[in-house]
């Protein structure tokens, strides 16, 4: 455990002078650093002393100066700032989409076209499988927003360039269809207009509400009926499941057990008070330190700003508190 092994940390100094274990162990945070360029610039080092607080980047000599002089920030066991704990690409296992497909689903038929992509490698010799360059893609397209045309032209020029080509597919559909497998299904409920009741369950065949009598349609000019009020659900199950089918995240998912609490600071919810209620009220349930603790919050917005008056969205998001600070999933 990481706070055992650097309780040097925050034992800088011995009477008058600076600890000579102290000192080794900022070569070894600037070792580690060094060794980590992918998380940081060896020359533009993230200051975790208590004046920079990971605010600010210096050289690496810079740094040592202050962590001599001031130490480093309260309860700072894992070098977060500086890439540590960080699931991070580099990390990853060449399995883990595999075992997210092989876990989380049924046998069906998207699963089954997944599950074969994630065991073909691009081309021979190639690190990369199917699936991974399929998922790579979909999320270069949503983190740009780019548009079906352009990740079309990009897959086939990708597809001419790799040697002896026979697994990548050169149009988005094709890419889509290789990722279904991994997509978490979500389901439309209809609610009341003013919010009363959801059309659900018992309710689903009804026409108007329950409560205040409001229609559930609209009838457009062509004659077809439009739900007024639409819930999106994301059922929770699977979802859950998926943080228990990936490696690192299930190792992560009993973070807050082994949390190293520093008194007075408050880093993580388990290091609150109703944490700990929560363990002497629900002592079945805080026994098992796997099971899911969920943080809910919501707040509304107009997704389509000031003019769009009439439309409002209201997402309700659940935060599983599991985790260390550093891998907050939505
Ligand atoms: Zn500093
Ligand atoms: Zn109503």
């Amino acid at each position: 455990m990481k706070r055992r092994e650097r309780s040097w940390i925050y034992e800088r100094m011995i009477g008058q002078s600076i600890n000579p274990e102290f000192v080794e162990g900022v070569d070894e945070f600037i070792q580690y650093v060094t060794d980590h360029p992918e998380s940081s610039n060896p020359n533009e080092v993230r200051c975790p002393c208590v004046k920079c607080k990971n605010k600010r980047l210096w050289d690496a000599d810079t740094v040592k100066i202050h962590l001599y002089r001031k130490g480093f920030i309260p309860n700072y066991y894992v070098w977060m700032c500086q890439g540590e704990g960080y699931p991070g690409i580099p990390e990853r296992r060449p399995n883990e989409y595999r075992d997210m497909v092989f876990n989380t689903f049924g046998h069906s038929e998207d699963q089954g076209h997944s599950d074969q992509a994630s065991k073909s490698p691009l081309y021979e010799g190639s690190s990369l499988s199917v699936l991974e360059m399929a998922a790579r893609i979909t999320s270069l397209k949503c983190e740009y927003n780019l548009p079906h045309r352009c990740v079309d032209g990009f897959a086939s020029l990708l597809s001419e360039v790799i040697p002896n080509n026979s697994h990548m597919t050169d149009t988005f559909y094709e890419v889509k269809k290789i990722v279904k497998g991994l997509e978490l299904s979500h389901q439309k409920i209809h609610a009341c207009p003013k919010g009363c009741m959801l059309f659900w369950k018992v309710d689903a065949q009804l026409f108007a509400c329950r409560v205040c009598g409001s229609d559930r349609y609209k009838q457009t000019s062509k004659g077809s009926l439009v739900p007024l009020n639409v819930l999106f659900y994301f059922p929770i199950t699977p979802r859950l499941q998926r943080l228990f089918a990936t490696k690192n995240i299930l190792e992560e998912m009993t973070w807050h057990l082994k949390n190293p609490r520093v008194q007075g600071t408050m880093a993580h919810p388990s290091d609150n008070v109703s944490w700990k209620h929560l363990d002497c009220r629900f002592p079945e349930f805080a026994s098992e330190p796997r099971n899911v603790r969920l943080g809910l919050c919501t707040d509304g917005f107009a997704p389509h700003g000031k003019f769009g008056g009439q439309y409002s969205c209201w997402p309700v998001i659940l935060t599983p508190y599991n985790l260390p600070p550093s891998m907050c999933i939505d």
